[in-house]
């Protein structure tokens, strides 16, 4: 692999990069690691040595078919390149996370960074994660589904949008679209698209997302900004237009020498950076940095009107009773699905409701068809549902099939809506009509390929 000049002269000057060494480490197997759901922490593999600047997340000597692992699949871990998850670090050292939180994950899919601030938010707080690419909207609800926090909503709207949101978030964490340098050794194709151009081309970008965003932060607000390239354009000189243009103070964090990670200060401001490069840290290329949004804009009245959801019946609740457990939790009707979320966020449901594009609320239940309610498929992985709900544990064997959507047989059951879980674990929704059993699993969730 031949990184280019540009990033190595870069790297020799401003950073007294080791190139022999860098160049080495873009020769050596990538290290994969998992980050296990604290909600329901399992993994089918072997673990190695835990990530050091995060909690719950281990390196694997070797890389497994996780799609042969149902627990995958029930969202007991989420496979995350390690340096992505110094994110925990850089909130837990600069939030206070026993209050209630309003964040924002503005770049969202497919949802690494989600599933774990999802999991360091208490369930008074919201985490709205947003994605503006809508073909990559599927990927990040999926993984926020399976994840089963309450506390998440996924949102498909432009950064432009969130000016309906003035001074909202106590949080945002924008992992922002760049040129992708840090990935080199993971995907090697990167290298191909590489070029000086497209680095501006990304830190412009990253300029007008940062531009609209912003405001939508609240004073004293913090703001975690990280990419995954070596380019100081994207990195050190983005802090610097960052504290030249916003009302913005960079925040320094604790880290421990023997990490490996680089700590780095923007040309102007001297705003606090760290860098992870591979031949110094097992991850890849990562850089991140924290600020605090020290006044508010001025800004324009809000005049959205809220778009208020539809109320639930009184059957629905009935049924809604059977089915789950539903201490402080407001209903509502979204579409045609009976959805819900914690009484203390209701405010803030109902704005971002009427400011941005839904794709997922905090949760969804299901609907009433006739006498049936029928449940959401994401209802599966929640642990809202009531223990009389009918479990059938099964073999991985026969886990796979149902994840396939090919028939299956279940020795005992009981007619009616139940779930499926392997290892105790949640995989999914069936109906057994007495002769056959229906499979509930989403056909685009279905795992397509055999792979030994
Ligand atoms: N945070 C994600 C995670 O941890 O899984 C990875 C995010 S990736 C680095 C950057 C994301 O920004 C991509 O999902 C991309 O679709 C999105 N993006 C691309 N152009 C954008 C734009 N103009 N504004 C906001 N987001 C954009």
């Amino acid at each position: 692999m031949k990184i280019p000049e540009q990033i190595i002269n870069q790297l020799k000057e401003n950073f007294n990069t080791d190139i022999s060494e860098f160049e080495a480490s873009h020769t050596q197997t990538v290290p994969v690691s998992v980050r296990l759901n604290p909600l329901k922490p399992a993994c089918g593999f072997e673990f190695g040595e835990s990530v050091p600047w995060t909690s719950n997340a281990f390196y694997l000597p070797e890389r497994p078919i996780f799609t042969n692992d149902p627990l995958f699949h029930a969202g007991c871990y989420y496979v995350q390149e390690a340096s992505s998850m110094f994110v925990e670090l850089a909130f837990t050292q600069t939030v206070d996370t026993s209050k209630k939180l309003i964040v924002l994950d503005a770049c969202a899919a497919p949802g690494g960074k989600s599933t774990l601030l999802a999991s360091l938010l208490n369930e008074k707080s919201l985490l709205v994660s947003n994605e503006v690419i809508s073909t990559r909207v599927p990927v990040l609800t999926h993984n926020m589904a399976k994840w089963g926090s309450l506390n998440s909503m996924v949102t498909n709207s432009d950064p432009k949008d969130f000016s309906r949101l003035p001074n909202f978030f106590d949080v945002m964490v924008v992992d922002a679209p760049c040129s992708g340098s840090g990935l080199f050794r993971k995907q090697e194709d990167a290298i191909e698209h590489w070029s000086e151009e497209n680095v501006n081309h990304c830190n412009l970008r990253q300029q007008r997302i940062l531009a609209d965003l912003l405001p939508a932060l609240k004073e004293d607000g913090v703001l975690i900004y990280s990419t995954c390239s070596y380019s100081m354009e994207e990195n050190e000189n983005m802090c610097d237009y960052l504290c030249e243009h916003f009302p913005l103070e960079s925040i320094q964090l604790k880290t421990q020498a023997e990490w490996g990670i680089t700590e780095t200060h923007s040309t102007k401001h001297k705003a606090h950076g760290y860098r992870f490069f591979p031949h110094l840290t097992q991850g890849e290329g990562f850089f991140l940095a924290c600020f605090k949004k020290k006044s508010i804009e001025e800004v324009n009245p809000n005049r959205n009107q809220h778009k208020l959801f539809k109320k639930i019946s009184a059957d629905e609740n009935d049924s809604l009773k059977k089915l789950i457990n539903t201490d402080n939790l407001d209903f509502v009707t979204f579409y045609d699905d009976i959805c819900g979320f914690n009484k203390s966020v209701t405010y803030e449901v109902n704005k971002v409701t009427s400011a941005l594009k839904i794709k997922k609320l905090p949760f969804h239940i299901g609907q009433l068809k006739g006498k049936d309610f029928v449940p959401h498929p994401y209802l599966a992985y929640q642990n809202i549902i009531s223990n009389a709900v009918i479990k059938s544990d099964v073999d991985a064997s026969t886990a796979l099939q149902y994840l396939r959507k090919q028939p299956f047989t279940l020795p005992d059951s009981s007619n009616g809506f139940s779930l499926l879980t392997y290892k105790n674990f949640n995989l999914g929704w069936m109906k057994n009509l007495g002769n056959r059993i229906n499979n509930y699993y989403p056909a685009d969730w279905r795992i397509l390929k055999e792979i030994f």
